[in-house]
């Protein structure tokens, strides 16, 4: 334990602020709110918390090849609506959040472009598509651009400050507490308004290229946004909506690349071990074949290879060498390490096809509509609560420019929501019990620590009657994967499996009070795990709750294989605070867009789009 760490409570320093507008995680839709809400009012007082740098943060951190979605010359706000409807099956969706996100997409994908993101052109200058709603760009610089105009308005950030729970004033947020991961100090944040931008969260299940060694962060989103966004409203009591319509992509195996890139961008092909068509065969041909919505198109290659016809591929053998060099330089856009990848093994995907297979599974609502339960201000049912981006539920389809979009549309329901209002009363009970439990397993580890001792060199951690975060996360995916539907299980679950990984999630949080940390580093790990938990039994909670098969791959109930009309609906729930049960209930559908909803307007051409 370093000398400077805490041994007590008293020791932690605590800084309070006061702001008019507190966001939780500066990503992508996060620097959104910011920007907008600075540009509407300049002298609104801003502050950004964020658990690394905004520099290079969240899903844009490595860089991205493309904006999915972009509404281009012959469309409408409308028909990329029916598309994103279409994709999911014919929902549900929230069509209300959906049109009016559409409504401003373009200004805020066009205004990454004046702002320095250089975007690929076609022979007349327009942005060249890659799909029907898909745009290319060159994308590695995109989330240092978006910082640069962030920090321009000279926002208060927070860099390396992890947000753990929220304040409240009765049922109304007033800010977030949360701790410094690198200088352990506590912050206590009220605001007048809060708006949670955290991402998506990665890590509930064990990753589908975890080799059991320190590979477990080798996967296909951010591995640090652990779904603390989801957490801490569920611990508010906040509601949430379709937890079940988990994302499960196809990757490049082994290494987790999006495949889109390929099969969208150069069209080539998924074949199965017997080099047959995956999409075009019969199997596939009656779901849309290549145009089949996105969840079917994720699920193919696993039941191919669940059926015995796996391993599959993208057969590349059809590129020409240019074509190949230029499949690389998009990679280099947005996964860079996959170029290196091939190279380490000397493939030539010119030569030999590459190898693809299933994700594990994420939530994240820019993809799905997994989220907050908000209203068309972008506020949850909380007063004062506000979601974007990954972490607004009820609308997919919407990734980079649509999550974006969701930031600009929570900046101005924030600043409605603001006027006139103050901070609220901010009750000392509340912070002292959670400073006590974020730091807690600091302060059981430096009691360990004096407890036991060890030669130089090694390892006393495993004398200990406690439990280390990697330890806890390791049953925690591996229980996910096994008994909720995993990779490992072909994303196949009943209520059996469900039940009991519920149970051992109840068991698991019993022994909350075991776990310790003897850095701040480890500490983080601790409160990702916690936050994993109480997701995670959200997310199995939902998935028993839709007894049907609406989402083969997303969610396939091995016990219920058909589509049940019945349930059409919003499944939703919300921790009862008195009890702490997590209640479960239902929305029905409403449909605004007329006319068939597993229809897109017009014909789709190749798939759309690329994540
Ligand atoms: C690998 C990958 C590839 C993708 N490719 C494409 C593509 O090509 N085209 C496309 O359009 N879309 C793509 N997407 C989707 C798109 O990038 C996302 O949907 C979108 O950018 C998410 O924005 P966000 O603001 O919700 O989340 P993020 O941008 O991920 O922001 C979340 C922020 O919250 C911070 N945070 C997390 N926890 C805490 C905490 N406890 N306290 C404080 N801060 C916290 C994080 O550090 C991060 O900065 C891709 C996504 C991924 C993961």
């Amino acid at each position: 334990m370093k000398k400077d760490l805490p041994k007590t409570i008293t020791e932690v320093e605590e800084i309070r602020i006061e702001t008019d507008l507190l966001i939780i995680g500066g990503g992508n839709s996060g620097c959104f709110v910011a920007i907008e809400a600075k540009e509407k009012n300049p002298d609104v007082d801003v502050t950004i918390m964020e658990k690394a740098h905004i520099d290079r943060s969240g899903a844009l951190a490595a860089g991205m090849d493309a904006i999915n979605t972009y509404i281009g010359e012959g469309e409408t706000p409308e028909s990329i609506v029916a598309w994103s409807r279409a994709q999911v099956g014919g929902g549900p969706l929230r069509e209300d959040l959906a049109l009016s996100n559409a409504a401003i997409l373009n200004q805020c994908v066009e205004s990454l472009e004046a702002w320095g993101v250089p975007f690929k052109k076609d022979e007349k200058g327009r942005y060249k598509r890659r799909g029907r709603f898909d745009i290319s760009i060159h994308g590695e610089q995109l989330k240092p651009i978006i910082a640069e105009k962030t920090k321009s308005y000279n926002p208060r950030i927070l860099n390396r400050v992890a947000a753990t729970n929220l304040l409240k004033d009765g049922d109304r947020v007033i800010g977030a507490m949360g701790f410094g991961i690198r200088d352990g100090k506590f912050y206590v944040i009220k605001a007048k308004a809060t708006v949670v931008s955290t991402g998506g969260a990665a890590g509930l299940y064990r990753s589908a290229t975890n080799d059991g060694t320190t590979s477990h962060h080798q996967m296909w989103m951010n591995p640090f946004n652990v779904g603390t966004g989801y957490a801490i409203g569920i611990r508010a009591g906040a509601e949430f909506t379709l937890m079940e319509q988990r994302w499960c992509a196809t990757r490049v195996k082994d290494f987790c690349g999006p495949v889109d890139t390929i099969s969208v961008g150069y069209k080539a092909k998924m074949i199965n071990a017997k080099e047959e068509l995956i999409l075009d065969s019969p199997r596939y041909s009656d779901l849309g074949g290549d145009t089949a919505p996105r969840y079917i198109r994720a699920n193919a290659p696993m039941s191919e290879w669940s059926e015995g016809r796996g391993p599959t591929f993208v057969d590349t053998r059809n590129l020409s060498p240019g074509q190949v060099k230029d499949l690389k330089i998009d990679y280099l856009n947005e996964r860079p390490t996959y170029v290196l990848f091939l190279a380490a093994r000397g493939q030539d995907p010119a030569k030999e096809p590459l190898e693809i297979y299933g994700s594990d599974p994420y939530i994240v609502g820019g993809h799905t509509a997994s989220g907050y339960w908000i209203d068309g201000d972008r506020m949850a049912t909380l007063a004062g609560l506000f979601a974007a981006g990954e972490c607004a539920g009820g609308m997919p389809n919407k990734f980079v420019g649509g999550c974006a979009a969701e930031g600009v549309l929570a900046a101005r329901g924030m600043l409605k929501h603001i006027s006139g209002m103050d901070h609220g009363k901010l009750d000392q009970n509340q912070v002292a019990a959670e400073k006590e439990r974020v730091f807690a397993p600091l302060l059981r580890g430096a009691t360990l620590e004096a407890k036991y001792t060890m030669p130089v060199g090694q390892d006393p951690r495993w004398q200990y009657d406690a439990v280390t975060p990697e330890e806890m996360e390791e049953r925690l995916q591996r229980l996910m994967d096994e008994y909720a539907g995993g990779v490992g299980q072909f994303f196949k679950c009943n209520e059996e499996q469900l039940n009991y990984a519920l149970k051992h999630i109840g068991m698991m949080k019993k022994q909350l009070n075991k776990l310790f940390a003897t850095s701040l580093h480890d500490l983080v790990l601790v409160h990702d795990v916690v936050d994993r938990l109480d997701v995670a039994e959200v997310v199995v909670l939902h998935l028993r709750e839709r007894r049907e098969c609406r989402w083969p791959g997303w969610q396939t109930r091995s016990d219920y294989p058909e589509v049940d009309p019945s349930l059409d609906c919003y499944i939703n729930s919300r921790k009862n605070l008195k009890t702490s049960e997590i209640e479960m209930l239902k929305r029905s559908y409403q449909q605004v867009l007329p006319g068939d909803r597993t229809k897109a307007p017009s014909p789709i051409p190749l798939s759309a789009e690329k994540a």
